[in-house]
């Protein structure tokens, strides 16, 4: 057990380790994870099996999962107080994987937004892990009973999938094994953000990402390539998609006094791009240079990364192992052995 306080709702979120933990990644979830940490009971892990849709190279595989332990932990995430895990380690979430597949169905599979994405950006690699993403992501939750998974606005409809079979299970066993699980955000809204290519979001295959391990003068290029325009000719002009997305970063890292200056200079046509991005990207660096700093020492510290893991799959594997043996119960498997 996590925590002594049976009260505390249940957190649970993940992410795949498919390369370095972006901004998105930051603000859309592990923020979040970090401000959770004291109030609830918390577990996080890396989302190794998920990555597997991807087809990552088996060289590769074994340190892109640590590059997340490591920048998990140089964020803040704090193995006292969370239970961090790695997603293959803990055998029971594919045995509660295969049996709500049982009671998932095509259609509503490939109904979602991430399925038809996918279908449409790698028509060449349309396995069936990617249609049944959902059902992994689901039994992830499920396997711990989770109230509350703290994400990014582009995993709402994966969450309601999670919902759909909560219920869909319960009510098939005439159990009530499983809560609702609800996404989670500490701001009002799930947030999603914006690449600075001029549309679109933040992620890890869209190549538009600035990552918390990039140096200043990385960060600082990136950002001053952003895209942009002349700039508005009229006073109050409506914003295009680009110059939204510098808006919407600029809100997440930089104070309100900052902001409100951008805003008042752009409706009265003073704005200058340049010194836009260069605030924006300083504000980028104050948050993420010192997380850059602790992850290479973290990620060299072998020892410490075993007894992080240890202690998170202990606590992961209890927890899953009751919901399973639940489970397995109320579908009916009774052991010969
Ligand atoms: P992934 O990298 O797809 O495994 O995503 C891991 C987590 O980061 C999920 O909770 C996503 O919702 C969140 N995330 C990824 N990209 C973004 C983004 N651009 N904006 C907000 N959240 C994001």
């Amino acid at each position: 057990m996590l925590k002594s306080s049976k009260d505390m709702e249940i957190v649970l979120s993940g992410i795949r380790s498919t390369g370095n933990l972006h901004l998105g990644n930051y603000y859309g979830a592990l923020r979040n994870y970090i401000k959770m940490q004291d109030s609830y009971n918390c577990l996080f892990f890396i989302a190794d099996l998920h990555s597997l849709t991807t087809h990552p190279h088996p060289n590769d595989f074994h340190s892109g999962v640590k590059t997340i332990l490591a920048e998990y932990l140089a964020s803040g995430l704090d193995p006292e107080k969370s239970a961090i895990f790695i997603q293959s380690d803990v055998p029971e979430i594919l045995e509660l994987y295969v049996l709500l597949n049982m009671i998932s169905y095509k259609g509503e599979l490939e109904r979602t937004t991430s399925f038809k994405d996918k279908v449409r950006k790698q028509p060449d690699n349309v396995n069936a892990g990617l249609l049944t993403y959902p059902v992994l992501m689901a039994a992830d939750i499920l396997i711990h009973r989770a109230n509350l998974v703290p994400v990014g606005k582009d995993q709402e409809q994966h969450l309601e999938m999670a919902r759909v079979l909560a219920r869909r299970f319960n009510s098939f066993y005439n159990c009530e094994i499983f809560p609702e699980p609800k996404a989670f955000n500490f701001g009002d809204d799930l947030i999603k953000v914006p690449g600075l290519d001029g549309s679109g979001k933040m992620g890890k295959s869209e190549g538009n990402g600035i990552y918390l391990s990039d140096d200043e003068k990385t960060i600082t290029k990136k950002v001053m390539r952003a895209v942009t325009d002349s700039g508005p000719t009229e006073p109050n002009s409506p914003m295009p998609e680009s110059i939204q997305n510098l808006f919407t970063l600029l809100k997440i890292v930089s104070d309100k006094t900052t902001v409100d200056y951008f805003y008042e200079c752009y409706n009265n046509c003073s704005i200058r791009y340049g010194d836009l991005k260069k605030q924006l990207a300083q504000d980028i660096c104050k948050q993420t240079l010192p997380i850059k700093e602790r992850i290479d020492e973290i990620y060299n510290n072998d020892e410490y990364l075993k007894r992080v893991v240890k202690r998170g799959t202990d606590i992961a594997r209890e927890s899953a192992l009751s919901t399973l043996k639940e489970v397995k119960s109320a579908v009916g498997f009774r052991s010969f052995l």
